[in-house]
């Protein structure tokens, strides 16, 4: 490394100690209390000590002591690690304690990037195992800070199990319906980010963070080309699905406050607010219907997600490859009761529906609905299905992509789905892209809102050969609010108005009403229910 370089990083080697400078080293600007520097707020450096001072409540956090199993010597690396311990005043490159935040417990681990390199040692693996296993017996919820190279390669192979050992405590754990939230830092690589990295029920990716799996520069030489400057940063990793919620460092501890008590949150709804009983008649005139359904300036999804929540956080990606802005998934809060949602949204302006592909759902949309919603079912947190879209993205990208068994997958799956789901159509609901949000205990639609089985121009196309669409002929699809509400297929009209408040108002409601008479069956029962009202939905076809 080029000695100036090396004089500018933050963090120096003074006396065999690593300290924390206190200019940037990218502008030699000044660095604020998280070490950001107030200039051009690139993060440098912290220790696993200091995070754990800004993370846990003041004078809380209590470091769990587990057996220690050192394989220096027996791997000829004793002199190196010496030297780490030395330098970091820490045994090994993790810290693992129990403290609270904002007054909630925890089991709390920070992994120290200087502590050769933040690698996955035995000992550190053995760390993060037990770590789960003392909070699975205690019933705690897990935060790890990643910061590793990955696997720490002076143990051999006796790293590389590690990984394997962790997940398969996490597995354990996560299966006793308690929650890891994983905060990956810069860098979290390799080992790392292939196991426990990423698989936190929520992954938080902290600003300036590299996050990857192969080293960028291992790429590069392999494939003799130069990566472009946005590869493995924190937003390739959102774009990519990888990532729920990118952070500045300053906000991670109130974002996991938020979570912990949203999540956490077994609060009643006792608020129950008079039905809107002035329920006028949907408009006789079916091409009106139709186009007030489609209206451009008809609110969507993003207006209710923002009108019907006292508060919420958004939840990205499928973890597979993409995060799509159809569906905006997430937790948030109504009369302190939580909900998880999955919204789709179309925009508003061409730039929003661009971006939000039309509101046309493309496959990792309905993946990452489902990913949402199995959170819900661990958590026992009632989910919230609201629709608007024409129908699932028919491109070739999707069909590539498993449109359709990710339709599938949804319909499979929220069919036995242990929590309460309560669905609202606010626009368009057309086809199994609409369906696939719509298994749920209750079904509502606004008002002129509109339900079918494909878009009426198709249908007509292929029923009647009709190229122009008439009132007569869209009769026969019966998609308005009140002829779904007559044949059963959803159970409340939502009184609407074009004003937002209004509407948002009756949908929540609409929702803690149903809540409230839900929440008060038991999961089988409520199953039970659901099936029956999935086989049920032919009744009226059947002429009965
Ligand atoms: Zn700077």
């Amino acid at each position: 490394m080029n000695i100036l370089v090396a004089k500018k990083r933050s963090n120096i080697i003074r006396n065999n100690k690593i300290e924390n400078k206190d200019i940037c080293f990218k502008c030699n600007g000044k660095l604020d209390e998280f070490f950001v520097c107030k200039t051009c707020g690139n993060n440098s450096y912290i220790s696993a000590k200091q995070r754990i001072t800004h993370i846990s409540d003041e004078n809380t956090f209590k470091e769990l002591s587990f057996n220690k199993i050192d394989i220096s010597k027996k791997c000829n690396y004793e002199d190196r690690i010496n030297k780490a311990k030395e330098n970091t005043d820490l045994n090994e490159a993790i810290i693992i304690g129990t403290c609270s935040i904002g007054g909630i417990k925890v089991v709390l681990g920070v992994m120290e990037s200087k502590f050769m390199m933040g690698t996955l040692s035995v000992s550190v693996g053995e760390t993060i195992t037990s770590a789960f296993e003392y909070a699975s017996v205690n019933k705690l919820p897990v935060i790890l800070f990643c910061a590793s190279g990955g696997a720490r390669i002076q143990e051999g192979v006796f790293s590389l199990v590690q990984m394997a050992k962790v997940n398969a405590a996490i597995k354990r754990h996560s299966d006793k319906g308690l929650l890891y939230i994983s905060c990956l830092t810069n860098p979290t690589m390799g080992g790392v980010t292939a196991s426990f990295g990423l698989l936190g029920d929520i992954n938080i990716a902290e600003k300036n963070s590299q996050i990857g799996f192969a080293g960028k520069s291992i790429i590069e030489n392999l494939y003799n080309e130069i990566l472009d400057s946005n590869f493995q940063t924190e937003q390739y990793n959102e774009n990519n699905g990888m990532i729920d919620i990118i952070a500045d460092r300053k906000d991670i501890r109130n974002i996991l406050l938020d979570l912990l008590k949203m999540i956490n949150n077994n609060n009643k709804v006792v608020r129950i607010d008079n039905k809107d009983e002035n329920k006028s008649k949907t408009n006789d005139d079916l091409l009106e219907t139709l186009k007030n359904a489609r209206d451009i300036d008809r609110f969507k999804g993003k207006d209710y997600l923002i009108s019907i929540f006292d508060k919420y956080i958004e939840l990205k990606g499928d973890r597979i490859n993409s995060n799509d802005t159809s569906i905006l998934s997430g937790i948030g809060n109504i009369e302190n009761k939580s909900f998880i949602f999955n919204i789709q949204n179309k925009g508003r302006t061409l730039k929003e529906n661009r971006e939000t592909n039309y509101g046309l759902t493309r496959p990792e949309g309905y993946r990452k609905a489902l990913r949402i919603s199995k959170i819900a079912e661990k958590f026992n947190i009632p989910i919230i299905n609201i629709i608007d879209s024409a129908g699932a993205d028919p491109s070739i990208y999707s069909e590539k992509n498993g449109q359709a068994i990710a339709i599938a997958d949804c319909l499979y799956t929220f069919s036995d789905l242990k929590t309460i789901i309560i669905s609202i159509v606010v626009g368009e609901g057309s086809s199994g892209g609409a369906l696939a949000l719509s298994v749920c205990d209750s079904i509502g639609m606004l008002q002129k809102s509109i339900y079918t089985v494909i878009s009426p121009e198709s249908y007509l196309k292929i029923m009647h050969k009709e190229e122009q669409v008439s009132n007569e002929l869209l009769k026969s699809m019966r998609f308005t609010a009140n002829d779904l509400f007559e044949d059963k297929i959803i159970d409340e009209v939502i009184s609407e108005s074009d004003n937002l408040n209004y509407n948002a108002n009756n949908i929540k409601n609409f929702i803690l009403n149903k809540y409230e008479i839900l929440r008060k069956q038991d999961i089988q029962e409520l199953i039970n229910n659901r099936y029956e009202r999935i086989r049920n939905w032919d009744i009226v076809a059947k002429g009965e």
